[in-house]
């Protein structure tokens, strides 16, 4: 099966999942579309390669004092990552970071529903950050809302749009406190998402330093 991914990671969400910095609801969240996705998948071997060889070389001192900039031109003078790890095969909805949670695939989530069709499942991952399944049906909405902390949703089934654009099956959106929108899934499919929030109160320049612990390996 072969997907157009047009909404990716970005750079500082690879960098700190590559770091294994990232609550485990975001690390999830990156695992899963990684596995859905050659494009990331490639780009997070580059911050692994890189990543391991700053370690190799000690130069720890010098990157250091470097800029998040500096570290992207290595990555791009380091020229193309190995081959990058296979995408596991995809059977069924879920991929396979995610079946690992529900403990197979989407017969064995334990919906709830949240209103106006809309179900959700969270998944058991530590407490600084939230990861739950959602269900929304095929034309439902999701409530307008706005973000008080980082929001990832990445879709596994159907699609949806918002005031951003539209989402289709592998593309993840990553939102922030910026941003006030109302998710509404395409008319053909019910929409099946992997959405990831960090506990409110502790966003606060929580983003920017997410590439921190990776600039000091
Ligand atoms: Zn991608
Ligand atoms: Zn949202």
């Amino acid at each position: 099966m072969k997907e157009t991914i047009k909404h990716h990671l970005t750079d500082a969400l690879l960098m700190a999942y590559s770091a294994g910095t990232l609550p485990e609801a975001f690390s999830l969240t990156v695992a899963a579309h990684v596995s859905m996705c050659d494009e990331c998948r490639a780009r997070l071997g580059a911050f692994d390669s890189v990543g391991g060889a700053l370690i190799e070389e000690g130069e720890t001192a010098a990157l250091s004092q470097g800029s998040l900039e500096d570290t992207l031109a290595r990555i791009a003078r380091a020229g193309p990552p190995e081959a990058p790890r296979r995408a596991p095969g995809r059977k069924g909805v879920l991929p396979a970071p995610i079946r690992d949670y529900v403990g197979g695939d989407l017969e064995a989530v334990h919906w709830r529903p949240v209103g106006m069709g809309v179900k959700q499942a969270i998944l058991p991952t530590a407490q600084d950050a939230s990861a739950r399944l959602l269900y929304i049906p095929a034309g439902a909405a999701v409530p307008d809302h706005g973000h008080r902390g980082t929001e990832l949703t990445l879709v596994l089934q159907g699609a949806f749009e918002d005031e951003v654009d539209h989402f289709g099956p592998g593309d993840i959106e990553v939102a922030d406190e910026e941003l006030d929108h109302t998710p509404v899934a395409d008319i053909g499919q019910d929409c099946i998402c992997l959405a990831a929030t960090d506990a409110p109160l502790r966003f606060k320049g929580w983003m920017p330093r997410l590439a921190q612990p990776f600039l000091r390996i």
